[in-house]
């Protein structure tokens, strides 16, 4: 679990204040794929950079950022996710997810689709976000002790499923196979995921080598709409701790995660043509889907504000509870297909989006409260022999 501190209103505290940021919302519309464009689909999404995109004729909807079918997975990560990986080293908490139909491209967009070798055109967001972060780690390593730790979970019809369980190197796997996995609160407030594998990584090769294996363990079946397609929800978590080495020893001790989160498709069970066990995956992926849109709908309403939000009501709820509306930097990539054929799938999306954009997070930094106690203490005792010194 990540600690986070426990106050932050105390006048000598020094911590940074908390900040007020909504959830940055970005819309990407795909290219038109070949089996589209041979049925002579037409494409019924118009991008009006930088922030605009209208469906049909006059469905106008604004975001933070819009790319188009032309754009690269390098400028959407420049634009949307760079930022997070700045606040991470800071200490806050950040979160990404991708959200939208099957086919839209949720899984491109966020790189759990695995590709061999260093960052190239086709590497989503994952694989850039390590990439990053330990090519910053290198040029912070003679101020700060860095370490960093990665996670990788599903959740398919309402079952968390460790992916890193049998992880070559992991040499706990026995442990972990007998192991519960459970969500829980700590004395904090923070929602955290337990009995889940966490892998120590020293490299961008190391942290991609869990997810290659990751991926290899998720659970793919056909479908009627898409044979790629997963009915599940991945989350590749990044945990990040920062100790600055002071005279004294450790001088202050941030610790902060990164939840990139592959959702699975939104659209309803019945286009699918879902029957038997497909359906009743079908149903449960809406448990969490469903629960992930009451609570935008919750947090993203004016009207609604104060209302109770039903996080409890699914795990993929439970384990984002501190993404939305709590304690986070959060992101959310909203995938659209430019195809008419989906024009009622890609409205109900931009209007899922368009309603995150008003979720307020507070977001802070995540100082260990031993070492931020230190601190405090160190700096009363300045203070005091200043004014022993002005007397
Ligand atoms: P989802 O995860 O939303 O079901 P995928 O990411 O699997 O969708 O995308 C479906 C197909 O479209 C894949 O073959 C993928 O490579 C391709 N694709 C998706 N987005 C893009 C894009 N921006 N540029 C090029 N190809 C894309
Ligand atoms: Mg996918």
């Amino acid at each position: 679990c990540v600690k986070q501190e426990q106050s932050l209103t105390t006048t000598n505290s020094t911590n940074p204040p908390s900040e007020k940021g909504s959830v940055r919302v970005a819309v990407r519309v795909r290219p038109l794929n070949s089996v589209e464009k041979s049925s002579c689909g037409k494409s019924c999404v118009t991008v009006q950079p930088p922030d605009t995109v209208i469906l049909g004729k006059d469905k106008s909807f604004t975001f933070d950022y819009v790319f188009g079918p032309e754009k690269g997975q390098s400028e959407v990560y420049e634009q949307v996710v760079r930022p997070l990986v700045d606040g991470i080293f800071m200490g806050y908490h950040a979160c990404l997810f991708a959200y939208g139909q099957t086919g839209a491209g949720k899984t491109y967009t966020m790189g759990t689709t695995w590709y061999k070798g260093s960052i190239s055109t086709n590497h989503g967001m994952i694989p850039r976000v390590i990439n990053d972060i330990f090519e910053r780690a290198k040029s912070e390593m003679t101020a700060y002790d860095i370490s960093i730790r990665v996670s990788f979970i599903e959740i398919y019809n309402e079952d968390i499923h460790d992916l890193l369980k049998f992880y070559p190197s992991s040499g706990n796997v026995l442990l972990n196979s007998n192991q519960k996995i459970g969500i829980r609160e700590d004395e904090f407030g923070n929602v955290c995921v337990t009995g889940v594998h966490e892998e120590p990584v020293q490299s961008y090769e190391e942290a991609m080598a869990c997810i290659e294996s990751g991926s290899l363990h998720r659970a793919t079946a056909a479908h009627d709409m898409n044979q790629q397609s997963s009915r599940s929800h991945a989350i590749f978590t990044i945990i990040f701790t920062k100790s600055e080495k002071g005279q004294e020893g450790i001088a202050s001790k941030v610790t902060s995660q990164f939840q990139l989160v592959d959702l699975a498709g939104s659209e309803r069970a019945k286009r699918t043509n879902a029957s038997g066990a497909r359906l009743k995956e079908g149903i449960s992926i809406n448990v969490s889907l469903l629960a992930l849109m009451e609570v935008i709908s919750v947090l993203g309403d004016e009207q609604k504000k104060g209302s109770h939000v039903p996080y409890r009501r699914s795990k993929l709820t439970r384990i984002l509870t501190n993404s939305l509306g709590g304690n986070s930097r959060t992101a959310m990539i909203a995938c659209i297909s430019p195809s008419d054929d989906s024009f009622q799938e890609t409205l109900n999306t931009l209007k899922y989006a368009h309603r995150a954009r008003n979720i307020e997070n507070r977001p802070v930094v995540n100082q260990d409260p031993a070492f931020k106690e230190i601190a405090d203490l160190r700096k009363q005792v300045e203070e005091l022999k200043q004014k022993l010194a002005e007397r």
